[in-house]
């Protein structure tokens, strides 16, 4: 099965906190046990898994991100988001995701982020979910 959400981000570089809207999709399948692959189907933003705890990590990471690739870099590709599009390519576009009990089996500070690298957008994130679970 698979699942389809949007996400309004807020702003040009902003991670957002996307796990509780994966859960939901997960028990609404009642899926117990299974992997679940969150992708995101575009080509300047990413899928993250990364401390959801403290928000200072989130910023210390598009800070680092933005040293990597500086929104201005002189770059060749004339839309002008090639620093966007890079981000994207470091963070990646996709997690895998392990399901046991019915709920996603993340550390205790684990969170599912979206990367948003060139907003703000309606973003879209497929969830393809697979019980392993005999019917
Ligand atoms: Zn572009």
């Amino acid at each position: 099965m698979i699942e389809t959400i949007q996400v309004n981000t807020p702003d040009h570089a902003v991670m957002v906190d996307v796990t509780d809207v994966i859960a939901r999709a997960i028990e609404k399948h009642e899926v117990r046990s299974g992997i679940c692959v969150v992708y995101v189907p575009h080509t300047t933003a990413g899928i993250m898994v990364n401390e959801g705890a403290d928000p200072a990590v989130m910023d210390d990471i598009l800070a680092i991100l933005e040293k990597l690739a500086p929104w201005r870099g002189g770059y060749r590709h004339t839309e002008g988001n090639s620093a966007a599009h890079m981000k994207a390519i470091l963070i990646g576009g996709s997690k895998t995701i392990i399901i046991d009990g019915g709920r996603l089996m993340l550390g205790t500070w684990e969170r599912i982020f979206l990367c948003e690298f060139d907003g703000p957008r309606t973003r879209k994130i497929r969830i393809k979910i697979l019980s392993d679970e005999r019917p």
